[in-house]
């Protein structure tokens, strides 16, 4: 077919240009959730609940959402739990709106700006901005103080510290990880401030058409906070949750900002679950006691839930017959680590260790054994169609909170806990390799050794190759903070020894 020469030449390409784009148009507006093929079944006794963590009202010098616009918005995204987190202050603590709304809890914490270090050319303070969650109130002041000193005085008033947008490229984590409970494997504004024009510029674009596509295009790559996390989960036990900074609008000059994004497009794009210890009461005490209680224990996972329903999702220890959730902290021994996540189509798992892949599967499933020690984590992604025609990227859709191999100390410390290399000869495999899904207890890579015991070291003592054989002593020099069940063989002696809880 000819399109003629000239003028018209360039009117019928005008058009055909024109068609594309209402095409794609009507496309992006019609992007929905996909519908798992087989959603898990709720496990008894398991409690999940979805919340948004992180979210700024008017009682924030930056903020401009009403207390009540977040009720509706989140009731209406099924969330069921929100956490204010105002600037500097304890926002609705103060103004006896904490508690249950119209079906949500709603909870007041505090993002603090930490004192880390001391500029003396601006004569300011150098730090990054913790979450204080938890504690109905902080009456000590909290200016000019280090993280660590804000996140113990959180802990003593039964709260949990947080460390907001750590991967942020103008306020970043500058602190330890002293006293943190977790921090945020990703943050909204982060992800955005990070992005380049050729991807902020579509999702401007499609945000009218389609406003939770859209955020989920800016949050296609969950940035530098899961990095940054990675790193501080190499140095003590963590637990990942998603933070949302939603402050309802967005600077444009020093003295105008429009209302981008919207609370309900947070609230519908993505949210953490908590497996919780018990059904919530409706009793605010009592619930806020069961979420900081999921918290403290890593028992959380981020999801877009926008992308498909992420509910049911399991990342699990198995040891001999016991299985140990999300958030353990397990000496080094044979294991078999699982992830379970509804089917949706194109799912692939990956499993990380201390931030680098070691394995993945395509499926909603991935079974993977090991003796090695470190941080243990997984992403769940699905394919993800972006404005431009044709071009599929993969998006993350679950992140899990770790599980831990290795010694924590009393103040909550990881410690490695290396046994003899040669009795484990894992360390001659070339991750990342891909893994199908492998029946429970068959070996799952050719270097996996088979699993007839286990092995587990002090973390104060060096390693089996530098001491002299004929110092060796049993093991009860262990240290008294593992956590762990069963009997396992000791590195050293080789002796059978019941391990400490
Ligand atoms: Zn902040
Ligand atoms: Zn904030």
């Amino acid at each position: 077919m000819s399109l003629g020469t000239g003028p018209r030449r360039i009117r019928a390409l005008a058009a055909l240009a024109v068609l594309v784009v209402a095409w794609r148009v009507v496309a992006i507006a019609r992007i929905g959730p996909v519908e798992a093929l087989r959603p898990l079944a709720p496990a008894a006794g398991r409690h999940e609940v979805r919340g948004v963590f992180h979210v700024h009202t008017r009682l924030s010098h930056d903020g401009r959402a009403e207390v009540g616009e977040i009720v509706d918005a989140a009731r209406q995204a099924g969330i069921e739990f929100v956490y204010l987190t105002e600037h500097n202050n304890f926002g609705i603590a103060d103004t006896g709106q904490e508690g249950w709304k119209d079906g949500v809890l709603l909870l007041s914490g505090n993002e603090a700006g930490t004192c880390d270090s001391f500029d003396p050319r601006t004569n300011q303070c150098v730090g990054g901005h913790v979450l204080l969650l938890g504690p109905p109130k902080l009456t000590e002041p909290l200016t000019n103080k280090k993280s660590e000193e804000l996140a113990e005085l959180t802990g003593r008033a039964g709260g949990l510290a947080f460390a907001a947008h750590p991967g942020n490229r103008r306020v970043p984590w500058r602190g330890g990880e002293g006293g943190l409970a977790g921090a945020e494997m990703l943050s909204f504004w982060s992800a955005y401030e990070d992005l380049g024009w050729t991807r902020i510029v579509p999702a401007l674009a499609c945000y009218p058409l389609n406003a939770t596509y859209a955020m989920n295009l800016i949050t296609l790559s969950a940035g530098p906070d899961l990095a940054a996390f990675d790193a501080m989960c190499r140095r003590r036990r963590l637990t990942g949750i998603a933070g949302a900074d939603a402050h309802a609008n967005i600077k444009v000059t020093q003295s105008r900002s429009v209302a981008f994004p919207s609370m309900s497009s947070f609230f519908r794009m993505m949210s953490t679950h908590l497996l919780l210890d018990g059904p919530f009461t409706r009793q605010l005490d009592a619930d806020r006691k069961l979420l900081l209680g999921a918290l403290s224990k890593g028992r959380a996972y981020a999801a877009w839930d926008s992308l498909a329903d992420a509910s049911g999702f399991a990342f699990t220890a198995q040891i001999r017959d016991t299985i140990h959730p999300m958030g353990s902290v397990l000496p080094r021994q044979w294991m078999t680590l699982r992830v379970t996540a509804p089917e949706a189509p194109g799912a692939r798992v990956t499993l990380l260790r201390d931030g680098a892949p070691v394995a993945f599967a395509d499926g909603a499933s991935l079974v993977y054994q090991t003796t090695a020690d470190g941080a243990f984590r997984c992403e769940v992604s699905l394919p993800f169609a972006t404005p431009f025609l044709g071009l599929q990227e993969r998006h993350p859709w679950i992140l899990s909170s770790p599980i831990y191999v290795g010694d924590e100390t009393e103040d909550g410390e990881l410690q490695s806990t290396d046994c003899s290399p040669l009795a484990f000869p894992l360390s001659v495999c070339n991750p990342p390799f891909p893994v199908s899904n492998l029946k429970p207890g068959k070996p799952t890579h050719p270097c996996a050794p088979p699993p007839p015991d286990f092995c587990f070291w002090s973390s104060s003592e060096p390693p089996l190759s530098s001491i002299p054989s004929s110092s060796l002593t049993p093991s009860s020099t262990s240290s008294p903070t593992r956590r762990s069940t069963g009997t396992g063989r000791d590195c050293r002696t080789g002796a059978t020894t019941a391990s400490r809880r």
